[in-house]
């Protein structure tokens, strides 16, 4: 049975796209059968597929919304492996659209249930908030992969992210689990990156990944030509950091 895992920090700009890209990526081309589920209005992970929004037939806001069955939204990626359900801006409406709906905040469970075992893994990339969207990403997960960007203020709404683990857990999903933390745009030659990352191991206590994600240009270039960082420059640094993470990712499947 595939293992489904959301992609979560509320905050913004702190690496959730770029390792949901680039983990999925990885992923895929050691074997594994990926789906990735854009729940992001903002769809970066769709177009860092390089996959046009505006050619889109169905995307995840006809799963939500219009009941549409999730098998008609999922669409390939370039790469072998690597299935996506698209995001159009359009779901930005989906957050109050839901509101009044009954059974709001299972939607995306529902919809995965039929297609779950086609699958070695379902990854959500999930908006920076706290909105229904990203409920229905904690609610439809088995776990969480939290990035975390080292810099100053890391930890800043961290208690937050974890109280809002924590609720779903004491009410629609009991089950739910922090998977790992993910280190993202470490810069070794500063003192400071080094410090949060001491920081984020006290505070996660044997859950933070020890491939750490070092900030790389090619990284932040790659998502422009609609391309993961193995097609784009696999020898990068970059690809290096993400695909020593999808090692260590399946090691941890294993125990
Ligand atoms: P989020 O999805 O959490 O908002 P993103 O993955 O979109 O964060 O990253 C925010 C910005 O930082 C993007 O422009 C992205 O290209 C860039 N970025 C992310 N990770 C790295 C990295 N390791 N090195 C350099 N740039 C990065
Ligand atoms: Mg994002």
């Amino acid at each position: 049975m595939g293992k489904i895992i959301a992609i979560f920090n509320q905050k913004g700009g702190v690496g959730k796209t770029t390792t949901n890209v680039n983990l999925s990526a990885c992923l895929a081309s050691l074997g594994e059968k990926i789906l990735v589920i854009d729940i992001d209005p903002q769809g970066n992970t769709t177009s860092g597929f390089g996959i046009n929004k505006e050619e889109i037939s169905f995307s995840i806001y006809d799963v939500l919304i219009n009941g549409l069955n999730i098998k008609e939204a999922i669409i390939d990626t370039k790469l072998e492996n690597l299935f996506i359900v698209p995001s159009k801006t359009e779901l930005a409406g989906a957050e109050i659209e839901l509101t009044d709906r009954e059974n709001r905040e299972l939607k995306l469970k529902e919809s995965l249930i039929d297609i779950i075992n086609e699958f070695d893994f379902v990854f959500i990339d999930c908006p920076p908030s706290l909105g229904l969207l990203t409920i229905n990403a904690l609610v439809a997960a088995n776990s969480v992969v939290i990035p975390i960007q080292c810099e100053y203020y890391a930890l800043e709404g961290v208690s937050q992210l974890m109280n809002t683990i924590k609720l779903v857990k004491n009410s629609l999903n009991p089950e739910l689990d922090i998977e790992g933390v993910v280190l993202s745009m470490f810069d070794g030659r500063t003192n400071l990156s080094i410090q949060v990352v001491d920081e984020v191991k006290k505070y996660f206590r044997g859950k933070v990944y020890t491939s750490i994600i070092p900030r790389n240009v090619r990284l932040a270039e790659a998502p422009s030509h609609g391309l993961s960082i193995i097609e784009y420059d696999p020898k990068s640094k970059g690809a290096e950091a993400y695909m020593e993470l999808a090692r260590e990712f399946l090691d941890y499947m294993e125990d």
